[in-house]
């Protein structure tokens, strides 16, 4: 049986580890908050007391972290020993957490030092997503490391892609999401637009949907109350994906672009838009909320 440690709890991994469980893997788990780690015994998991008692001698290593800086301390260590420090030979490493490509690349060469395979392997679908293990993979990494990598990430997600060499798959997840937030800024300017000179929003969106400014916000996520049932624009913006996390996400493409030397204007401008939109107090609602940054005050 397969030995999985699951390091990193919180709202993405604690359900990501529970679809492991749920596959027939043996499951230890690590996160520094001991509630995190309570829950996912009482579904079956093994606890441990660090992240290095937890990888030490599993097949395969899963991380889901906030940012790169907690994942290059875990994998490389500083004062303590690194995750690298400690796993068998020939155990897999999975980084699952949406970073910056810079630190995914330091990590999977490191880890090729030690003759040991690390695949970046950001995901999409958010935490409705990493419940239903529903979860799309994004993955960078070499062809031997993604085929090993696959049939675990089946058992989190529905469609797993290799986009290329250490470090692709967190740019392709951020160019994804960088492009997602220009249309969703974009749609909500062009409806308002709409809307201020007299027009019904579902008029509007039934038009551009099938017109040239047709794009995947008006037939999927519509940003305007009351255009589309069951978005999150019409529950006042909750669930879905909150803003921070967007606010994340452009942070990284722009980062992406500096080290590039990528052009990226409109990428720059809608952090921006997203950076000041969180600033009003509307980090934690969903991202389609920028269309609220458009109305105009009757
Ligand atoms: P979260 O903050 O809920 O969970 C992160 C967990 O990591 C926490 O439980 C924290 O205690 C733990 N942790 C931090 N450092 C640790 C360490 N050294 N050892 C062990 N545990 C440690 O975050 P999340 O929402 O689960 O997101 C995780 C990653 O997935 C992020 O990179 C995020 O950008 C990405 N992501 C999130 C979503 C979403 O909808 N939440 C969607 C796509 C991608």
């Amino acid at each position: 049986m397969t030995t999985v440690a699951f390091i990193g709890l919180g709202n993405m991994g604690g359900p990501m580890a529970v679809n492991l469980i749920k596959a027939g893997m043996t499951v230890r788990v690590f996160d520094l908050v001991p509630a995190a780690m309570q829950s996912l015994a009482e579904q079956g998991a093994i606890t441990a007391q660090s992240a290095c008692g937890a990888a030490a001698g599993a097949d395969v290593v899963v991380t889901m972290l906030p940012a790169g800086k907690h994942v290059r301390s875990l994998y490389l260590g500083s004062e303590q020993q690194g995750l690298l420090d400690v796993v068998a030979e020939g155990t897999l490493l999975i980084d699952s957490s949406t970073i910056d490509a810079d630190s995914a690349r330091a990590v999977a060469a490191a880890a090729a030092a030690k003759g040991l395979e690390f695949v970046d392997a950001p995901v999409s679908g958010g935490t409705a997503g990493a419940a239903a293990g529903t979860l799309t993979f994004i993955c960078g990494g070499s062809d031997a490391g993604f085929a090993k990598a696959k049939p675990v990430l089946e058992c989190m997600g529905a469609n797993i892609f290799h986009a290329g060499s250490a470090g692709a798959g967190q740019v392709a997840k951020i160019c994804n999401n960088m492009l997602l937030s220009v249309l969703m800024v974009g749609t909500s300017e062009a409806l308002s637009l709409g809307i201020d000179n007299g027009l019904d929003p579902k008029v509007l969106s039934d038009i551009m949907k099938v017109s040239s400014g047709g794009n995947w916000t008006l037939e999927k996520y519509n940003p305007c109350p009351g255009v589309m049932p069951s978005v999150p624009s019409s529950n006042d913006y909750q669930g879905g994906f909150m803003v921070d996390l967007m606010v994340k996400d452009l942070g990284l493409s722009q980062e992406a672009a500096l080290s590039s030397q990528s052009s990226t204007p409109m990428g720059a401008l809608a952090r921006s838009l997203y950076v000041n939109h969180a600033r009003k107090g509307n980090g934690r609602r969903d991202f389609s909320s920028i269309f609220e940054q458009f109305k105009q005050e009757k």
